[in-house]
């Protein structure tokens, strides 16, 4: 059996290790050190915001976020339903109830007509929501000007989940960095990895500060242990944040292979009747291409879906994944109200992510593509 390709698997630059080397020479074994405010600093500098706060997950960071907000029992949060469990889970922590909202076509985030009617319809209902949370799904920014633009309006402050889009842009500007705060992940697949880690994005250095004490036990300044409030322990620890400091060094190149993995799957896929790409909508919008993500319509395949596809790949030892189940079809959050257009059912019927490491070899995609030959049938050059 050929080795496995993986859907999105770690890729070193080769200076991590000496991050970590450096921690372990001086002793720096803990949830703070050098390494965390090196990489803390990193991140602002390569976000262009004023501080950074690096957390255990993007998780922790999300639910950080929404406590600093003052998201209580009984309140209500706007957030995509198309995503990562991720986003939603930290609503529930706090006994919050997410209001999912359904995405638009072009971008597959958040639809703003979908968000305005919800905030109308919510606050119609006697609460106004506390807050929203639009994601940028597989590194594709949001219709982000839109949202902040609705959101501004009806002064909703926004928590940007930016963990799958760490370098992506619209209009040239960051993403997490247009809410008042921005949520990154390092998790194992994703386009830097710290091998589990997030982090807190923002321009208003209270909440950054806020951050680390609640992320640290909440522990007031004295001499003996003393709390005020109920802290948490999401720190990252400083043998992490070495390895995402030799991550950020490579960062910019990684998304440059996982932009072209894209147009080398586009180039040879695009001409074949019945297979879409998610696509930037326009110059606006610069993608990291975290991963590569098509939608498979068998009316127009000869009958061939995504599931197929996948069942075929695995077959070789090839790993690709549908896309994400919408959260107002998870079982765990079906009481949750939701505002649906249908388009993120279809994506889910219809897609799959292609394999899309920034480590992937000529050798590998060409495997890929004979699979998908095999069963699609197109020109091969
Ligand atoms: C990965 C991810 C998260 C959470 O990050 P963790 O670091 O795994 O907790 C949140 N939102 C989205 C969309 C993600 O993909």
């Amino acid at each position: 059996m050929s080795d496995k390709i993986w859907l999105s698997s770690p890729h070193m630059g080769g200076t991590e290790q000496n991050y970590v080397n450096e921690a372990f020479e001086s002793n720096w074994i803990a949830p703070l050190g050098p390494n965390v405010n090196g990489f803390e600093n990193d991140l602002a500098a390569y976000t262009g915001l004023k501080a950074a706060s690096a957390l255990s997950s993007g998780t922790a960071a999300i639910h950080l976020a929404l406590i600093m907000l003052g998201v209580k029992a009984g309140d209500e949060v706007l957030v995509s339903s198309f995503t990562f469990s991720a986003t939603v889970n930290p609503i529930t922590y706090l006994g919050a109830t997410p209001i999912l909202i359904d995405s638009e076509p072009e971008t597959w985030n958040m639809c703003p007509e979908l968000l305005e009617e919800a905030i109308k319809d919510r606050i119609s209902l006697g609460k106004k929501p506390k807050a929203i949370i639009p994601v940028h799904l597989y590194g594709m920014p949001a219709k982000i000007d839109r949202i902040m633009e609705i959101a501004n309006r009806y002064k909703i402050p926004i928590i940007e989940d930016a963990a799958e889009a760490l370098g992506s842009t619209y209009k040239n500007k960051k993403l997490g960095t247009f809410g008042i705060m921005g949520v990154l992940s390092f998790n194992g697949n994703k386009i830097i990895t710290t091998s589990g880690g997030g982090a807190l994005i923002s321009n208003d250095e209270k909440f950054i500060q806020k951050s680390r004490f609640l992320a640290t036990q909440a522990r007031d300044n004295a001499p003996h242990y003393q709390h005020s409030e109920i802290g948490y322990n999401y720190r990252m620890s400083n043998i992490v944040a070495g390895i995402g400091r030799g991550q950020m060094e490579v960062l910019d190149k990684h998304i440059a292979l996982r932009r072209e993995n894209f147009l080398f799957y586009k180039k040879h896929l695009s001409e074949i009747d019945g297979i879409s790409f998610l696509e930037e909508p326009n110059k606006d919008f610069f993608s990291n291409c975290w991963l590569t993500c098509i939608l498979v319509d068998p009316k127009k395949t000869d009958g061939v879906t995504r599931e197929d596809i996948r069942l075929a790949l695995e077959a070789e030892n090839i790993e690709s994944r549908p896309l994400w189940k919408p959260m107002h079809m998870q079982p765990v959050l079906k009481d949750c109200p939701v505002y649906e257009n249908g388009t993120s059912e279809k994506l889910f019927e219809m897609g799959l992510c292609l394999p899309s490491g920034s480590n992937l070899t000529m050798e590998d995609k060409k495997r890929i593509l004979k699979v998908l030959n095999n069963l699609l049938g197109f020109e091969e050059d």
